[in-house]
């Protein structure tokens, strides 16, 4: 079952979802302000969190930053601001997308379909997860890396960084998300760290660290596991 945490001020508008996404079997937990938001994100354990911006303790933008201090969670804003500049900022913060309000309940049970299966081919519940190349294994629960039969050691940064990739395997992910989620969020221009950790990377897991075939370089853009 799904767990969608809401955190939304208008109670109106939270008892609308809160029926709408019980009739399609998910389960809801509501936090009317962030404080409660981040308290309810760390103790639920939500797969989705479904975030308005204008909150009464705090600013939406800051709860992102919160929860993305720990947990990849898919979080989908829905939020009144409009502006490009306003959905950037969401986004860069570590939002996965972002609905307008007024919405149609349709248009927001489809992306909040999308936003948990982006999540669920990696970590289907808890349940192991091997990620298998022609060159090395990869045991994500229990963060180990195999080549040739034998423990590649990782640093626990070379570890994260490799983490993210494989959980956006087959994508982009830009220089900025990268090191956001591996170093934290006043990091996001910093692309030297990106280049020496991808490097040892390499080193350790490519057959031909010099012609990646794994971690694959989008120059200038980001990075992009490819199996
Ligand atoms: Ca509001």
């Amino acid at each position: 079952m799904t767990r969608v945490l809401v955190v939304e001020d208008e109670p109106q508008l939270v008892r609308a979802l809160e029926i709408n996404l019980k009739a399609r079997k998910y389960e809801v937990d509501s936090a009317p302000d962030g404080g409660t938001a981040l308290r309810l994100a760390a103790s639920r354990h939500p797969d989705v969190v479904l975030l308005d911006l204008g909150l009464p303790d705090m600013d939406g933008i800051d709860v992102i930053k919160g929860i993305r201090g720990w947990s990849r969670v898919p979080i989908l804003v829905v939020s009144a601001r409009r502006t490009s500049d306003e959905k950037v900022v969401a986004l860069d913060a570590g939002a996965d997308d972002y609905i307008t309000k007024p919405f149609s309940m349709d248009e927001m049970l489809a992306r909040l379909r999308a936003a948990s299966r982006r999540t669920s081919p990696v970590a289907p519940s808890g349940d192991s997860v091997m990620v298998a190349t022609e060159a090395f294994t990869v045991d994500l629960p229990a963060k180990k890396v195999t080549r040739e039969g034998r423990d590649v050691r990782l640093t626990p940064t070379e570890w994260h960084l490799l983490e993210v990739l494989i959980h956006h395997r087959g994508r982009l992910v830009s220089q900025k998300q990268l090191l956001q989620e591996v170093w934290g969020p006043t990091y996001g221009t910093q692309a030297n760290y990106l280049r020496v950790y991808m490097a040892q990377l390499r080193r350790k897991l490519e057959p031909d660290p010099s012609h990646p075939r794994y971690l694959i370089t989008a120059p200038g853009m980001g990075y992009r596991f490819e199996m």
